[in-house]
């Protein structure tokens, strides 16, 4: 072997490292010549590896901080738990959750038990019914009676989660009523947890949405009842995040509750006493940002599940009885004749949910979906529990104190508890926890994986109204502040300002965990589709009026002169993009750039007429590229058609191009080539170039889409992509693309529960036609309401490195019963040990490992943004532009669910099944990425490259783009507030304008995350500097813009952290920093 001997050379300082990455090395050349991989990538890895390593300096290594962090310090890590659980049903369905014999309770020497009674309410907005029905017919009451039951009960406690509930609330209520609620909280008798807008799902938000809701909700409820939440509560979401804790934690919560783990994982934990553990990220290593967490332990919240392990005695102890209801009800009313007996079973439960747990203390949730709503039921539970707890707390020998208490009185007592007794040994020291709780799977073997990709048409909606949204708060903020700058008022304010407001809180309610889940009635979905397309269009419209504002100098604010490009002409369409027509004296087109670093990429538009001159800011002339619009599979549209063309736009940055009228322009016609057809319509008058149509037949050839840096080649009878080869160093990777379908046997919106493996959906040959032109070509595939493209532009920059995806399906008319339609892409990564990695929200990457012999269900996971599969060479990254389910089968095969249809309810509340499909489109972008240096270690986590982070903030958020007919000299060319391109790794989550209640600006919120990212990949030259100081300046993003006060805060900016006197900002790698400006 020739390279250990190269190791001599290396700097002392780098020494320990290296040895590490001898051995690994060592292993990863055995392993190359024992395969039959590609001589080539051999000897490019080999000559690689030679160079860096040689090279290799502590500096060096100190860019790449992955490095630093890839072994989590923790003590359970949830990629590990499966192994070590039992997954076995017993006969009641249930899996097994260890739990003390009853007899235990009057062992002699029981130790002292605490127990917090803990009423709660919990309030779906929308599910069966739409938020504003529930408000009217159960939410208000519960809130009023509320208020009525603690002022009268002064021993009784609540806990209330979803501040879009309060809110409603508040605009009702007398000026008294809200004292007195301030009172209750004061007394310590209310406690407001979480205190999000809503309860998000985890599985399919993203983190930058889930930030931006709990802004939403801390800040009402901070102006209105001065509340800081200190403790998280999300009870109901379908298995749970890791991403989560780490947000809690900044937002001020040091202490959570969750209820939906997997029941046999819960076991798992319960058997070493791990259901509270201080839950840490697998790259934290110094636990500064860790939360102690709180696993409720049984199948439900609600309170038949909560007493202890046995429901049938649990559900004796609910003295809910409400004349209009006739559900049988189990309990007795508590009398002096009975309270004995009914006490000794209570106190039994309680002792033996007791021995789940390391202190002496155990919560008991009373509570269920949207009690309390009848006053009635506040004296049944209250006289009745208060009967029992004085009962059981005067039995001396049973050692127990029962009271109604809260969140934050029961986590003060086993913090209390965990400080005087840890110095005893490590067996009271919480356990450290990394990782997260999917899937869940509450019973029977029953996977809640459907729900990752049901309705996928809101799911992707509500994506496109984050990044509109986003785009409006930044431009909207700049109009503020360059309004005050020029000393003109911003006439549009107030209305820019309400229509924000509630884009805000309509995509913040799409979170919850019944919406953007797709587990809700037809016409509660409706109701979000409504909210969902008003957010998108008072986005667009604060954009248009902005960006009109920005480049007139605030001279022209009326009338609305733009006119957004893509538009959603209902709510149950997908967004279309416009035409646009070419007016005589010149139409503009207007982009904006919502990225803090310099972009280049070609843009598409659909245009009227092909007789016009493309020119920048700058006057010069831009050639173009026209495409063919399709009227039908084989006729050629004679009036549309779309261009493509290069634009640049700085960092922020609004730059125009303006399509003038003219005979003789610099534009490529596209060729066109038809597959599986003899038809092909054009008019005469269009100069597209034209192949002569080839009927395929059973013949399977080839057809090839290259740019400069690589080939793609398609197989022509389905049109699927067979490899994609990297023309600079030869490698090929092979890729089959395939559309598949499960049958179900047993899924609906929840659940996933599929007859055995997927097989091919359609058996048609689809008419494929390949465009290629200078600056993209593209092979589109028509099947019968599936249509499939793929997309290679001839860009130096990232956008030439990746093939962009599109799909558009309707499974409604294609009546698919009981389908769920996945693509898949089966490739030659050799992945190890069946690993794969998902996202997290869009934050992190996590580890995955697919169990073979287990149910395809249950090898599922959600993705929000990308999943990656990766071997000794490469890395193969798909991205994702909306949530979906994903898995990794097989080595080298990746999938995700495109939609489902599904008949028959799975029994978990909703009802019915998921039939109401829709037209739906998914974007996705693939990349290929090869190692120069050798993977670290087996990974329970990774990271993606900086160039994978830059590929991914492309696709969330892509360019806006606004046009007018009208070419006044009083808008400017361009508008480009900064100064330069943040470092590659920092991104802002969110610049948007803080308000009161009467829409008066408050305060600038200013939210930025920076990246960590591995290294060991050959990368393209990149937009941003990627050093990696972590430390940037205000002024050099926001040149002109100058605050009053900069201080650093908690996430959601409810606490001041420190003032910062310059406008410097660091940040760690994977830090989230809010900051407040005052402008
Ligand atoms: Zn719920």
């Amino acid at each position: 072997m020739k390279f250990p001997q190269r190791l001599v050379i290396v700097s002392a300082a780098s020494c320990m490292l290296l040895v590490y990455i001898v051995i690994l090395y060592s292993q990863a050349l055995m392993q190359l010549w024992n395969s039959d991989q590609d001589v080539r990538i051999k000897r490019s890895l080999d000559q690689a590896l030679n160079g860096r390593l040689g090279q290799t300096s502590a500096l060096e290594l100190d860019k790449c901080p992955h490095f630093r962090f890839m072994s989590p310090n923790t003590t359970i890590s949830t990629f590990d738990l499966p192994a070590k659980t039992n997954y076995k049903i017993y006969t009641n369905m249930q899996y097994l959750i260890p739990h003390q014999p009853l007899e235990s309770a009057y062992y002699p020497d029981i130790e002292p038990l605490t127990v917090i009674v803990l009423p709660h309410s919990h309030v779906d907005p929308g599910w069966l019914r739409t938020i504003d029905d529930y408000y009217v017919y159960q939410v208000k009451n519960i809130l009023n009676n509320m208020v009525k039951k603690l002022n009268a009960y002064r021993n009784m406690t609540f806990v209330w989660a979803e501040t879009v509930f309060l809110s409603m609330w508040w605009n009702e209520l007398d000026d008294d009523v809200k004292v007195q609620v301030r009172h209750i909280i004061a007394r310590g008798q209310l406690e407001i947890a979480l205190g999000g807008w809503v309860m998000p799902d985890e599985a399919t938000t993203t983190y930058t949405s889930v930030i931006d809701q709990l802004v939403e909700g801390h800040q009402w409820l901070w102006e209105n009842v001065q509340v800081r939440p200190k403790n998280s509560w999300s009870i109901d979401p379908f298995g749970h995040s890791g991403t989560m804790p780490y947000l809690w934690k900044l937002s001020g919560q040091d202490k959570m509750v969750i209820q939906r783990v997997h029941q046999a994982i819960k076991g798992t934990l319960a058997g070493t006493k791990s259901l509270e553990f201080y839950w840490q990220q697998y790259w934290d290593r110094s636990g500064k940002d860790s939360i102690l967490c709180h696993i409720m332990p049984y199948m439900l919240y609600g309170l038949h599940h909560t007493c202890g392990p046995d429901k049938f005695v649990c559900s004796m102890y609910d003295y809910r009885k409400v004349p209009i209801e006739n559900t049988r009800v189990a309990s007795k009313q508590v009398t002096e004749e009975n309270v004995a007996e009914q006490a000794k079973y209570l106190y039994e439960q309680y002792r033996s949910k007791a021995g789940l747990y390391r202190y002496n203390t155990i919560l008991v949730p009373l509570g269920d979906d949207f009690r309390y709503d009848f006053e009635i039921e506040w004296d049944q539970q209250y006289h009745n529990y208060n009967a029992l707890m004085q009962y059981m707390n005067a039995q001396k020998e049973w050692k127990i104190n029962v009271k109604f208490g809260t969140l934050e009185d029961y986590f003060s007592q086993i913090r209390i508890e965990e400080t005087r007794k840890r110095k005893w040994g490590n067996e009271y020291k919480f356990p450290i926890l990394s990782g997260d709780f999917f899937p869940y799977s509450d019973q029977n073997h029953a996977y809640w994986t459907g729900y990752y990709s049901t309705r996928p048409f809101d799911k992707r909606f509500s994506r496109e109204v984050e990044s509109i949204l986003r785009s409006a708060d930044l431009l909207h903020v700049m109009a503020y502040f360059y309004f005050k700058q020029w000393n003109k008022a911003y006439s549009s304010y107030h209305e820019n300002t309400a229509s924000l407001q509630q884009a805000h809180r309509n995509l913040a309610l799409f979170l919850h965990h019944d919406a953007i889940t797709g587990t809700a009635k037809p016409y509660v979905v409706q109701d979000y589709e409504f909210k969902l397309l008003q957010a998108y269009n008072f986005s667009q419209d604060v954009m248009g009026c902005a960006l009109q504002a920005l480049l007139s100098k605030g001279k022209f604010q009326s009338p609305r002169l733009f006119n957004p490009e893509t538009i959603r002409s209902t709510f149950k369409d997908p967004s279309m993009r416009r035409t646009v027509s070419v007016v005589k004296l010149g139409t503009k087109v207007v982009f904006f750039n919502p990225l803090p670093y310099d972009r280049a990429e070609f843009v598409q538009l659909i245009v009227d007429t092909t007789q016009f001159e493309i020119r920048n800011s700058k006057n010069e002339v831009i050639p173009y590229q026209v495409n063919p619009i399709w009227v039908a599979s084989t006729v050629v549209h004679k009036e549309a058609f779309e261009i493509v063309f290069h634009v640049h736009i700085p960092p922020l940055g609004v730059e125009t191009y303006t399509l003038y009228p003219k005979d003789d322009s610099k534009k490529h016609w596209a060729r066109i080539s038809m597959y599986n057809t003899l038809e092909l319509e054009v008019d005469r008058e269009l100069k597209f170039e034209q192949d002569r149509p080839r009927h395929g037949g059973s013949h399977v050839g080839r057809v090839e889409i290259e740019n400069q840096y690589l080939i793609a080649t398609f197989e022509t009878i389905h049109g699927m992509l067979q490899d994609i080869r990297d023309k600079r160093t030869g490698n090929t990777t092979n890729i089959h693309f395939d559309f598949l379908h499960y049958v179900s046997q047993g899924s609906g919106a929840y659940l996933f529960f599929p007859k055995g493996s997927a097989s091919p959906f359609i058996q048609s040959i689809p008419v494929i036609r390949v465009i290629t032109g200078p600056f993209v070509s593209e092979i589109q595939v028509l099947f019968p309401n599936l249509y499939h493209s793929i997309k290679l532009f001839n860009h130096p920059g990232l956008q030439g490195e990746v093939l962009h995806i599109q799909n558009a399906l309707d499974m409604h008319v294609l009546n698919m019963k009981d389908r769920e339609v996945i693509m898949r892409m089966s490739t030659d990564v050799k992945n190890k040990n069946f690993t794969f990695f998902t996202d997290q929200n869009g934050f992190q990457l996590i580890g995955r490992k697919t169990v073979r012999e287990n149910r395809i269900e249950t090898n599922y996971y959600p993705m929000t943004s990308m999943v990656v599969l990766e071997d000794q060479y490469k890395r193969l990254t798909l991205h994702s532009g909306q949530p979906h389910g994903t898995s990794s089968l097989e080595q080298g095969w990746v999938e995700v669910m495109l939609d489902r249809q599904l008949l028959y309810d799975d029994e978990r509340g909703l009802g019915e099944g998921i039939w109401d499909n829709k037209l739906t489109m998914s974007k996705f972008i693939l990349q290929i990425e090869y190692r120069d240096m050798p993977p670290a270690e087996e990974m329970k986590f990774t990271y993606p490259t900086l160039f994978s982070h830059l590929v991914s903030e492309h696709l969330q958020q892509p360019i806006q783009k606004v046009f007018t007919p009208i070419n006044s000299d009083a808008l400017a060319q361009s508008f480009l507030p900064s100064g330069q391109s943040l470092p590659c790794d920092v991104t802002i989550l969110s610049l948007r304008n803080l308000i009161n209640s009467d829409l008066v600006y408050n305060s600038t919120s200013f939210i930025v995350h920076r990246k960590n990212y591995i290294c060991g990949f050959t990368s393209p030259p990149l937009p941003c500097s990627s050093n990696n100081t972590g430390t940037f300046l205000i002024r050099e993003l926001l040149k002109d813009v100058k605050f009053s006060d900069l201080r650093e805060t908690t996430l959601t900016h409810i606490n001041t952290l420190r003032t910062i006197a310059d406008d410097k900002l660091q940040l760690s790698p994977m830090e989230i920093k809010s900051y407040l400006l005052s402008l």
